[in-house]
């Protein structure tokens, strides 16, 4: 029998399942359209209802996707998706919020971040994110890319300080963020969204991870997802357009690692010992 899906709370006190789906690249090829709507669908059938995307992806054609495979289940979903920082300004960010809603056909979103760190002053990106929290188009906001000096930063600008959630690469691979970062946002219940979980696929074939996950009967990305689910606070947004990895990915939840294997794997795939810049793909 399968797990639940464990819970990671925001400040807010909403609940969100510790495992989503990713959709950069979807909407990009019009003939892998069904599939990306299939998958999307699979994930909120198994309880992976985070579901990530931007305006950047497709330029709003992810956004679309996402769109038609949430018709009729919007309140099955946590939506979150990300405004281009040079849109970022107070009131740049109200209009682009509004053109992701019309391309997701909803009327909120759970959660809007910022992609990355771009010219506007923080204190404009968070007093447009707070208009919109206020006039109810979006629940909550937060962050990506963002190592620990630009989060101190921004939680000392008035408002900064209802950040929801940090977006950021996180993998066996990329392991820098637990030196500083994630003990700095787990120490403030701001949760991290992993992003590229898997290193899009490269980290697949790495021998170590192939030997742990055959001793489990498991897959080298349910190693690679399970070990970023075991932080705590961490929500893993791994993307696929396929159905049968969908179930692939939610298996992850069902490993349950030994110590001597996570010590392998710590050799393998060695943690800090000291600060890294933080990483971005
Ligand atoms: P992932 O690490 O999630 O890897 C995605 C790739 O791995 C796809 O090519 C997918 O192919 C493949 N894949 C998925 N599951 C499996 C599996 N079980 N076995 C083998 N291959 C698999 O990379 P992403 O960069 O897509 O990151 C995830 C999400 O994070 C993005 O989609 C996006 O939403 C977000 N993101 C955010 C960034 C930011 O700056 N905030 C930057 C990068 C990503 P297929 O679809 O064919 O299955």
């Amino acid at each position: 029998m399968e797990n639940e899906i464990p819970f990671v709370s925001l400040s807010s006190g909403i609940q969100i399942p510790s495992l989503g789906i990713g959709t950069w690249k979807m909407g990009e090829d019009h003939r892998h359209r069904a599939s990306e709507i299939a998958a999307l669908q699979a994930a909120i059938d198994q309880g992976m209802t985070v579901i990530d995307t931007a305006e950047m992806y497709g330029e709003g054609a992810a956004e679309e996707v996402v769109g038609e495979a949430i018709v009729g289940r919007r309140d099955d979903v946590f939506l979150v998706s990300k405004v281009y920082p040079w849109n970022a300004s107070r009131r740049g960010v109200i209009e682009a919020c509004e053109r992701s809603l019309h391309r997701l056909g909803t009327d909120r979103l759970d959660l809007y971040l910022l992609h990355w760190r771009g010219e506007h002053p923080l204190e404009e990106t968070v007093g447009g994110f707070e208009d919109l929290k206020a006039a109810g188009k979006i629940g909550a906001w937060g962050v990506s890319n963002f190592d620990v000096d630009d989060m101190e930063e921004l939680i000392s600008v008035p408002g900064g300080e209802y950040c929801a959630a940090n977006q950021v690469l996180f993998n066996l691979a990329r392991r820098g963020i637990e030196y500083d970062l994630l003990p700095w946002c787990q120490q403030r219940s701001i949760p991290i969204m992993a992003y590229s979980p898997i290193e899009q696929g490269r980290l697949l074939r790495h021998p170590e991870l192939v030997r742990i996950a055959k001793t489990y009967q498991a897959t080298p990305a349910q190693v690679a997802l399970a070990f970023v689910l075991e932080r705590e606070g961490v929500v893993a947004i791994p993307k696929t357009s396929s159905v049968a990895r969908v179930a692939e990915n939610r298996g992850a939840i069902d490993l349950d690692i030994s110590d001597e294997d996570w010590d392998a794997l710590d050799d393998a795939f060695p943690p800090p010992t000291r600060k890294q810049a933080l990483a971005m793909i």
